[in-house]
């Protein structure tokens, strides 16, 4: 159990004394959510697919199915096997996450006489299509994001030639092309997408280059809101998994305008002593996070914000966040 700490009472004046009779902890931490946060229906529609095939029959899918280790062991627990698009894949039936996968990794895969089950995202298989209009037009594929993301290899592995930029310094490596289409990686912020192809344009004065909005529209929402929400907070807890990188990415917009920003896997992530002294704490989450696992959060504040007793989410205490039953409930 927490030791009560001194709250910060957010009508009183400086120094007045502080009248805590008066103020419930309630009043004293308010306990707000982004408009827009948590799983979006790409991934919740490639986990109840997953779920609902491995009813029936044994399931591998090809890479982690979200960046999320909540999800991942429920995942587990039903008996569904994850495998690198090399390694060896166990069942008859393999699966493509959300994220998507480039003809010839799935044409590899049906060669070694899997059966390919779809959960690639209908605005992943957008960005797909964008760029492949792109390079039928005579324009030279760029694409922002992360190289290694398995999104990105999707949209680049069918490619004979292209660029990945994240970075302003790789757009200086660039070489020229007459015409060069420009792309994003569905998950990534849309000001830093547009900067980037300012920057492409500003580079390469004299072709002609063609930018196709492929950022994702949950994606943007997320963004938009944790903007909002950050503007409003004292403190921001973003919920979500160490690897998801539109997680990582709300972190990064919310501290450009809040000063304490913590990225939280699970309520056993949260300190009481990140919430001294804060009238506002926000609350987001990235497209990967479950509800249960977010509302787990806000319970913990909660609980901290009213002296309810434990804050409730710590290991031990009550049925883990990651189970089946969960899963399907989000
Ligand atoms: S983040 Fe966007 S593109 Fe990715 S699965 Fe969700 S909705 Fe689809």
């Amino acid at each position: 159990m927490p030791a009560p700490r001194q709250a910060h009472d957010p009508r009183r004046r400086p120094g007045e004394p502080f009248q805590a009779a008066n103020l419930s902890r309630a009043e004293l931490m308010r306990i707000i959510r982004a408009e827009h946060l948590g799983m979006c229906f790409g991934v919740r529609d490639a986990i109840a697919l997953a779920l609902e095939h491995s009813r029936s029959q044994p399931l591998t899918i090809l890479g982690d199915l979200v960046h999320n280790e909540t999800v991942q062991a429920a995942l587990r627990a039903r008996g569904i096997r994850t495998a690198s698009g090399n390694g060896p894949l166990e069942t008859e039936s393999v699966m493509v996450t959300a994220h998507g996968a480039s003809e010839r990794a799935m044409a590899q895969v049906r060669a070694r006489g899997h059966s390919l089950l779809q959960a690639t995202c209908p605005l992943v298989h957008f960005a797909h299509q964008a760029v492949a209009n792109l390079v039928r037009e005579g324009y030279h594929p760029v694409i922002i994001g992360q190289r290694d993301h398995v999104e990105v290899r999707g949209l680049t592995e069918d490619l004979a030639d292209f660029d990945v930029v994240l970075r302003e310094e790789e757009v200086f490596e660039m070489k020229e092309h007459p015409r060069i289409g420009v792309a994003a990686q569905t998950t990534q912020p849309i000001d830093r997408v547009r900067r980037l192809v300012e920057l492409i344009q500003e580079r390469f004065p004299n072709s002609e280059v063609r930018f196709a909005d492929t950022v994702c529209q949950p994606t943007k929402q997320r963004q938009h809101s944790a903007i909002e929400l950050a503007r409003e907070s004292d403190v921001v807890v973003v919920v979500g998994g160490a690897h998801s990188n539109n997680t990582r990415e709300l972190v990064k917009t919310c501290s450009r305008f809040c000063p304490k920003v913590y990225h939280a896997q699970t309520a056993s992530d949260l300190r009481q002593e990140w919430f001294e002294e804060a009238h506002t704490v926000g609350v987001t989450a990235g497209t990967s996070t479950p509800d249960p696992v977010i509302d787990e959060v806000e319970r913990w504040l909660l609980a901290l914000a009213t002296d309810s007793g434990e804050p409730r989410g710590l290991p031990g205490e009550r049925e883990p966040v990651g189970t089946a039953h969960h899963l399907e409930a989000a």
